[in-house]
């Protein structure tokens, strides 16, 4: 199918794309990779009057540490992230995320703040956002402002951000303990969104002692989910297989996944505490 017909504008700057969002309203819609935007117009069921593309806009994709962040521009590729020697030396939690999303081609279109503001349940960026406590940087008609990752989310496909907003960059804080990440994910199919998926990025002591934790999960509720009391629960504690297995536990009684095509609520909430076993698992061998 072909989409309706629309307006295409190219914004000069961030404060042009601002002010043609206050313009149209919620007639506009941003394109970014277009990669869930473009599929949803073609089925119309996104019929937006004006495109404004971001694909021109300078200084929106790049990725540079500073300040104890490492900072990434909204319209970053996915395929960026895989490849970045920054990312892969500091944060690869995000590298080994990307390299599960979709496929090449769409890696090579999709970007990190389109896929983050369409806000998909299933989705790869947002239980990687959450097990890093990035902040992510919205710039509207009033300014600039910052939202914390576990406030992003607000319902399936919904953010925080309001009408007029842009999501401009997302910033990851580097880890002050010794840590390592680990992304698992199942799928249907290779290039699948998730059936369900957990992020976590883990720190123990020399005792075996947790000493840092993030934990974001995908698939496992109407937003991607951040379980912080999992994480407070295991703070501090030495990670013997006791509690690892609480843990697991206490991830699938607080899941809330639906039941849909790609399984059921209680075949999701299995798998959840299956995931998550194996990423402390696999953590926990991982140098730190
Ligand atoms: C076949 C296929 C398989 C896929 N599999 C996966 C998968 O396994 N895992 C996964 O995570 N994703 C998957 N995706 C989604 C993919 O990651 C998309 O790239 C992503 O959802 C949208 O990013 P985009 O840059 O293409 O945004 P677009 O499609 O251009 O935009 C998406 C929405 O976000 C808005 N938007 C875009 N940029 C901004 C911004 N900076 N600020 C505010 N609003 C903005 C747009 O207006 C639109 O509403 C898949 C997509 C396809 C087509």
């Amino acid at each position: 199918m072909y989409p309706a017909s629309f307006e295409y504008l190219i914004p000069k700057d961030l404060k042009d794309a601002t002010a043609l969002l206050g313009r149209y309203g919620n007639t506009a819609k941003l394109l970014a990779g277009g990669q869930s935007l473009v599929p949803m117009m073609k089925l119309r069921l996104a019929r937006p009057k004006y495109l404004i593309d971001l694909n021109r806009l300078p200084g929106l994709s790049y990725i540079k540490e500073s300040n104890g962040f490492v900072h990434c521009g909204a319209m970053t590729r996915h395929f960026v992230f895989e490849k970045s020697p920054l990312i892969n030396e500091k944060l690869p939690l995000i590298a080994e995320a990307a390299t599960h999303i979709a496929d090449a081609q769409v890696r090579n279109r999709g970007t990190l703040g389109g896929a983050l503001a369409q806000a998909d349940p299933s989705g790869d960026w947002g239980p990687v956002i959450l097990a890093l406590n990035a902040r992510l940087k919205c710039v509207g008609l009033e300014g600039e402002r910052v939202i914390e990752a576990k406030d992003f989310f607000s319902f399936a496909y919904t953010t925080a951000l309001q009408d007029n907003e842009i999501l401009a960059e997302v910033a990851f804080p580097l880890q002050e303990k010794a840590t390592c990440g680990v992304f698992l994910k199942l799928e249907k199919v290779s290039g699948d969104f998730a059936i369900v998926s957990v992020a976590l990025q883990l720190g123990v002591d020399q005792n075996n002692v947790c000493r840092a934790i993030g934990i974001g999960l995908g698939g496992a509720g109407i937003t991607p989910i951040k379980p912080d009391s999992v994480e407070h629960f295991l703070l501090g504690k030495p990670m013997t297989a006791d509690l690892i297995e609480q843990a697991a536990r206490m991830i699938s009684e607080q899941a809330s996944p639906i039941d849909d095509l790609k399984g059921s609520a209680d075949y999701k909430k299995k798998v959840l505490k299956v995931l998550f076993n194996r990423a402390v698992a696999t953590a926990l061998q991982k140098p730190q």
